[in-house]
Order: C-alpha cells, then sequence, then structure tokens
C-alpha cells in the first residue's frame, strides 16, 4: 500500500513520534506505518497529513482526527485478527483503513452521503476490501452484524450509547469520547457478562455524535 508517494519518510516520522507519545502496541504502529494518510485528506492539506498532532477539516464541517487520538484509541480497542470492528463516523475512512489492517471485519459507518462515498472510493482504491461503509445513523449500532469485538466512536457522545453497548460480544471493548459537545473523556466500557468495566483513557476535542442516541442535529 506504500507505493513510492514522496510520503513515505513522513509516515516513518508520524510513527516514531507516536512512540514518543507512549503508543507501545506494536501492531497498531505498524498499520499507521502502513495506511498513506496523505491519501485520507483533501489535496490542500497533504503537507501537513503526518503531523501527529493535527486534526484536518475533510469538508462538511468535519475532522479526520489527530494521528496520536486515532493511535491511543486503537490501541485501546485491542484490536485481534479475527475480530469484528464496528465504526461510528467513518469521516475521511482513514481510521477504518487503521481498522482494517488489524481486524478481519471492519464495518463503518457515517450519517453524511457525500463523506461516506468519498471514504469509501479511497478505500477501494487502496484495494481494502475488508470494511463496509453504510450511511445511516450510527448511535443505533449495526444490529445485522453484532455481536462486536471492538466499536470505536469517533464523534462525541453525550453519555454512552445503549445499543453500542448491548452489540458487544462477550469481552468486547467500546471506546467513545463522552462530555460536552466541545470537549470530552475518552472512555473505554468492556463488557464482562451482564456487567461493564468502565476506564477513562485521555482528554479529547472531538466533532459531536448526532443522531438518536447522541446530539440533536438539525430540525431535531
Ligand atoms: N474516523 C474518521 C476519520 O478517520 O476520518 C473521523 C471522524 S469525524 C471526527 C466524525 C464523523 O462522525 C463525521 O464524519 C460525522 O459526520 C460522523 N457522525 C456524527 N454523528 C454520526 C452518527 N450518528 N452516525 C454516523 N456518523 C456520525
Amino acid at each position: 500500500m506504500t507505493a513510492a508517494d514522496g510520503y513515505d519518510y513522513r509516515r516513518v516520522q508520524m510513527v516514531e513520534a507516536l512512540e514518543r507519545l507512549g503508543i507501545t502496541d506494536l501492531r497498531v504502529l505498524e498499520a499507521m506505518r502502513r495506511v498513506p494518510r496523505d491519501l485520507f485528506v483533501p489535496e490542500a492539506y497533504r503537507q501537513v497529513a503526518y503531523s501527529e498532532d493535527v486534526s484536518i477539516n475533510i469538508g462538511e464541517g468535519q475532522t479526520i482526527s489527530q494521528p496520536r487520538v486515532v493511535a491511543s484509541m486503537t490501541q485501546a480497542a485491542r484490536i485481534g485478527a479475527d475480530d469484528k470492528v464496528l465504526e461510528i463516523g467513518t469521516g475521511s475512512g482513514y481510521q477504518a483503513a487503521v481498522l482494517a489492517q488489524l481486524a478481519r471485519f471492519v464495518f463503518s459507518v457515517e450519517r453524511i452521503p457525500s463523506l461516506a462515498r468519498t471514504a469509501k472510493a479511497t478505500l477501494d482504491h487502496l484495494g481494502i476490501e475488508n470494511v463496509t461503509v453504510k450511511v445511516m445513523d450510527g448511535t443505533l449500532g449495526w444490529r445485522a452484524f453484532a455481536p462486536f469485538d471492538a466499536i470505536l466512536v469517533t464523534a462525541a457522545a453525550p453519555e454512552v450509547p445503549q445499543p453500542l453497548v448491548e452489540q458487544l460480544a462477550e469481552g468486547g471493548r467500546l471506546v467513545v469520547p463522552v462530555g460536552a459537545r466541545d470537549t470530552q473523556v475518552i472512555r473505554v466500557v468492556e463488557r464482562r457478562g451482564a456487567r461493564t468495566v468502565v476506564s477513562e483513557l485521555q482528554g479529547a476535542c472531538f466533532v459531536p455524535l448526532i443522531g438518536r442516541h447522541g446530539w440533536a442535529g438539525e430540525g431535531r
């Protein structure tokens, strides 16, 4: 996937920076070394595609998260090679592409059709075949393919969406930023039988998760 694109060296530098920031999972680091993030951002922003701490506007008022946030959420999800993973908030498709390197199947949902279309085109262009993208309200999860070994929510929820907890497999991990519209804490919710164990990962600043179990959007 890493053709001689002129960005290979920057990608290696980004991964070294992630290691310095405390990312230790070698599979996550290797996945981020492989995926060409520059192809997931608008052309005008390619020069900053590998800055570990920069989120980038991808249109429709949405962003692609900072590589350090992608790395730490992915690490927290502890994804195994046979896992089935759900992502809420496809955006550019970059996080889905990283997950695709780590899991067997990735299901990714996005509420804005134009973003879903562009993300799908980028994933197809890169020959990534184990990601299925759909336009829908991800706060409801994706019951047809549940249960999931891991669920990553890449937009900020006012509280943990209950349908997502219900769609976790036994031992499954849900990683979700929860809090106010402008600042949140990323929570990791792990399903253990009828119980859940919740821990906090780090502070974050995501765009809002809009939907039935999220924030109200325009017209709601
Ligand atoms: N993971 C993305 C990437 O790698 O580029 C970045 C996601 S961006 C920070 C958040 C995305 O969540 C936006 O594209 C937004 O439209 C989407 N979103 C917000 N509410 C949603 C919902 N209820 N269901 C699905 N997607 C939603």
